[in-house]
């Protein structure tokens, strides 16, 4: 989340909603479906009901900006005030109370963390910002070798200790410096807790985006299951790669095509591999997980995308995770899905 530069990459290109077909669901909405969107996050989000009065609309928009609000006072590191960024400035090694969502949010984390062996680590903020993409933002230069290794000492899941007590959640670093990115998993996370309002809202037809990470459940206005596509990794055009049926489950992607920048002639993605502390350079593009959550999806997306392609298949295949994997070779892109992900394939 976080920062408008990356909305542009994850609406525009990562994975699009359709209402019918390949239509753009930005272009317009079908008759009988209420849509509603806003901002949050620094990217922007989107709901689409099915079988719920228009009269509903004002209501109901506002108590998704508002929970997403909250939701972004909770974990943006862009807020000096938010929970997150205040245990990030703590530099003691006394247990900080947390909320359940962020003791949620971290669990989850630490098992993807641990599932891909470290590749997705929510404590690689010192080398996120250090290469420019966090909120202390810098003119763009490549970091020298031992300011990249400072950042790195900074970093490790093992520096990290959830407790579920009693009381509460809390949390605890044993490293003064360590500083939690929650970037990549907020967005499936504001979209889950969407999700959930609805259900609440005693909303049963929907399709909730934020960012790149989008939850549905039940039919569109037509009677049909929602779809989404995942597009092609080319800034030119609308173009369909794959065609989902999400069957009540939530879907994220995460690319390095897109929120990037260049220095002296190479991409310098914002996605960085935590165990060379540089931003990943290979051909795998883009990484889409479809989970149960789309806090789950998130999670993977981002783990997948710095393993690179064959590890990415390997863990794929052994998690039984449904992922779709786009390269770029010299002869343009390939693609590779896993028996899973076909699964919810529409041709
Ligand atoms: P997007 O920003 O396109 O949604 P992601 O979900 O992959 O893509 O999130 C990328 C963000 O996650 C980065 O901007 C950075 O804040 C953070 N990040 C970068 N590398 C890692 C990593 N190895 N593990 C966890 N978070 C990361
Ligand atoms: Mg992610």
């Amino acid at each position: 989340m976080i920062r408008l530069k990356r909305a542009a990459y994850l609406i525009g290109f990562c994975v699009f909603l359709t209402l019918s077909g390949c239509e753009h669901s930005d272009m317009h909405s079908a008759e009988g479906e209420v849509v509603l969107k806003g901002k949050t996050m620094g990217t922007t989000w989107r709901v689409t009901l099915a079988g719920v009065d228009g009269s509903r609309r004002a209501v109901l928009q506002q108590a998704i900006q508002k929970q997403l609000n909250r939701d972004d006072e909770m974990l943006s590191t862009w807020k000096s005030d938010s929970l997150l960024s205040r245990f990030n400035q703590y530099q003691g090694e006394d247990p900080q109370p947390i909320t359940a969502d962020m003791a949620d949010i971290i669990t989850t984390a630490m098992r993807i963390g641990r599932k891909t062996r470290g590749a997705m680590d929510i404590t690689v903020g010192p080398l996120v910002n250090l290469w420019g993409f966090g909120p202390t933002q810098r003119s763009p230069h490549a970091p020298r070798q031992r300011e990249i290794d400072a950042a790195k000492a900074l970093t490790g899941l093992r520096h990290l200790k959830l407790m579920e007590r009693a009381d509460g959640a809390w949390l605890q670093k044993d490293l003064p410096g360590l500083y939690i990115d929650l970037s990549t998993m907020g967005e499936g996370f504001a979209a889950d807790h969407l999700a959930r309002l609805m259900e609440q809202k005693g909303i049963t037809n929907y399709l909730v985006s934020v960012g790149g990470a989008i939850v549905s459940r039940g039919t569109n206005a037509q009677g049909n299951s929602w779809r989404v596509a995942v597009q092609k990794p080319t800034d030119k055009e609308n173009a369909v790669q794959a065609l989902v049926d999400l069957q009540g489950h939530a879907i994220s992607t995460s690319g390095s095509y897109k929120n990037y920048y260049e220095l002296d002639g190479q991409r310098i993605s914002h996605i960085i591999d935590p165990v060379t502390g540089r931003p990943i350079h290979h051909r795998l593009v883009s990484a889409t997980v479809i989970a149960t959550t789309a806090l789950e999806a998130d999670g993977w997306d981002t783990g997948l995308m710095v393993l690179g392609e064959e590890r990415a298949q390997e863990l794929a295949l052994c998690q039984k995770l449904a992922v779709y994997l786009i390269m770029k070779t010299d002869k343009g892109f390939e693609s590779w899905m896993s028996p899973q992900f076909k699964a919810f394939l529409r041709h």
